[in-house]
């Protein structure tokens, strides 16, 4: 799986960092950084939480 960020949606928000903190993070406009962008194991789970929580439909999973 691979996890993408769309700045055209990124309000930052920063519920995904918030959330899972080790796998984003935000630059210095508040956007999103993703810091894992193939999670694996447990990260995949959490990949998946922060994609629903994202209250501007800014994050995606696409599968390999
Ligand atoms: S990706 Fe979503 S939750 Fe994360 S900072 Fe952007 S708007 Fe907020």
């Amino acid at each position: 799986m691979r996890l993408e960020k769309n700045h055209e949606r990124c309000i930052g928000a920063g519920q995904c960092v918030l959330t899972e903190p080790r796998i984003f993070d935000q630059d210095d406009r508040g956007l999103v950084r993703v810091l894992i962008e193939q999670p694996q194991g447990a990260d995949e789970a959490a990949a998946h939480k922060a994609v629903f929580i994202c209250p501007a439909r800014a994050l995606s999973i696409a599968e390999d």
